[in-house]
């Protein structure tokens, strides 16, 4: 008998067709005597609709969140009217989800009148994607005769303050986990909670930051040392590509951890980059599947790392970043300018994705999330503002609309050549690159180019991932 956590994305719960083979797939694994934890996001589309509400509420208007409760509960109802017989069942948790939109249409009153909306505020607002669609799939399963039920993540899962990027406390949680949760499976009961948010100690809703349910799938695997942790989604598995951008991706059939995380730092949505954390050191196996081709095995994420068939196993790519170029003849030989500059940067609160640093040591530059990058100019000009009077700096320079573009695989570690094929394949292909620097593991190389190039660059360095052969 296994523990295994189960996590379904978006549109893993997106309507009824999705949850019918969530179903199945649950009662699956318990027909195989294996018992469930089901982690669960909210129906696709509705965390970007609770957003969106919320901010029209802060600009006071009132018609925008009351028509969002509205299509909110049209949606989840339709799903439980196809899913579920009439009766007590289906009529209970229509009432559950319709006692949330009022939780819902009361804050949202709330901040209309204040005419603003905090983090806290908002965390508890875009939580209740999950908290609908839990109760749905819990009375779901249960009218499929899998006993289920929902739980909402903060009974378990406590996390710091930082609202919209909260982590967990680890010791409370594997406490509460231990106390609270470990009794419902060992009944065996299948819990369905909510993935995407937690709870404070004083328990405020906090959230993950988005595309926080892996993650949070991720803590409840470790938490309750599941055997395995499977990453339920809409795609076979962890692909070369982004399907979207190329169509020619494949299916890996194994990454490892160190792979899978450059890969989802780097911009592959099909995880959440802090995924891999919790389970890393426990060595909880993942399996990346799809819950709409649930006979094929999908990718397995383990330790180990593997060579695959090329040594560029996968190219991802991250869209609307900043390029910031601090330079001047002056900086040569003086140490805690570029210290200096990333502290300013990291105190204005972007977050640093790439580093590089021209040989000559007259300039280096940084990528940052695009819609910072004046603030963090601001900042360094303060920070460096001596040097710059005395002309050691000349200049901060911003390049909007870039994109980063990273290969990735562990075969690149003591491969000679990589970054120049990766030129030539480009320069061919005319695409410019504007910088570059190589991940702190080796197992990822990452590239500047213009925003415009980025997709073209994606399929142009995905060529090597389909056909290069592997040279190790
Ligand atoms: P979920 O709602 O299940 O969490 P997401 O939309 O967050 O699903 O992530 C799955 C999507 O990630 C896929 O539909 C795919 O378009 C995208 N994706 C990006 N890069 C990759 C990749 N390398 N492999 C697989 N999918 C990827
Ligand atoms: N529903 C959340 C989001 O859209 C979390 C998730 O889907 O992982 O970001
Ligand atoms: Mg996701």
């Amino acid at each position: 008998m296994k523990l295994i956590t189960m996590k379904f994305g978006g549109t893993s719960v997106g309507g009824a067709e999705a949850i019918t083979n969530l179903a199945g797939i649950v009662k699956t694994a318990r027909n195989a005597g294996d018992r469930v934890i089901v982690i669960v996001s909210a129906m696709s589309g509705v965390t970007d609709q609770l957003i969106e509400s919320a901010k029209m509420a802060a600009a006071g208007n009132k018609w925008g969140y009351l028509s969002t409760a509205d299509r909110l509960r049209d949606r989840h109802e339709e799903t439980l009217n196809i899913l579920l017989p009439p009766g007590r069942l289906r009529e209970k948790t229509i009432a559950q989800i319709e006692a949330l939109l009022g939780d819902y249409r009361d804050i949202c009153q709330a901040v209309s009148v204040l005419g603003d909306s905090t983090p806290r505020i908002m965390d508890a607002i875009i939580a209740f994607g999950e908290r609908m669609s839990a109760r749905m799939v819990a009375a779901v399963l249960s009218g499929q005769g899998v006993e289920a039920q929902a739980f909402d993540a903060g009974e378990f899962l406590v996390t710091n303050e930082d609202f919209s990027s909260a982590v967990p406390i680890w010791d409370e949680t594997v406490a509460r986990v231990d106390s609270k949760l470990r009794p419902v499976v060992e009944q065996n009961i299948t819990p369905v909670i909510t993935g995407f948010i937690g709870a404070t100690r004083k328990g405020a809703i906090t959230t993950l930051g988005r595309g926080g349910s892996d993650y949070s799938g991720a803590i409840f695997a470790a938490a309750t040392n599941s055997d395995e942790l499977i990453i339920w989604t809409d795609v076979d598995g962890v692909m070369t590509t982004d399907p979207r951008v190329d169509k020619r991706a494949k299916v890996l059939p194994y990454v490892s951890y160190q792979e899978v995380g450059e890969l989802a730092f780097y911009g592959a949505k099909v995880l959440h980059p802090k995924t891999v954390q919790p389970v890393l050191d426990r060595g909880i196996p993942i399996w990346v599947r799809n819950t709409f081709n649930p006979t094929f095995p999908g990718t397995l994420i383990g330790a180990e790392s593997q060579p695959g068939e090329t040594v560029i196993k996968a190219v991802t790519s991250i869209k609307k970043v900043s390029l910031l170029t601090v330079s001047g003849k002056g900086m040569i030989g003086v140490p805690g300018i570029a210290g200096r500059t990333f502290g300013a940067t990291a105190s204005s609160g972007a977050s640093i994705l790439m580093i590089s640093q021209s040989s000559s040591e007259q300039s280096f530059c940084f990528l940052i999330p695009s819609g910072t990058a004046d603030d963090v100019r601001h900042a360094i000009e303060r920070e460096l503002a001596d040097e710059i009077a005395r002309r050691d700096i000349e200049r901060v320079d911003i390049q909007e609309d870039v994109g980063i573009i990273t290969a990735v695989g562990a075969g690149m570690r003591g491969t000679i050549g990589v970054a120049g094929r990766v030129f030539s394949q480009m320069g061919s292909n005319g695409i410019n690159i504007l910088a570059i620097a190589q991940g702190s593991s080796e197992c990822s190389i990452s590239f500047v180019v213009k925003a415009d190039d980025l997709d073209r660059a994606v399929v142009t360095l995905h060529d090597l991932a389909l056909i290069e052969p592997n040279s190790r």
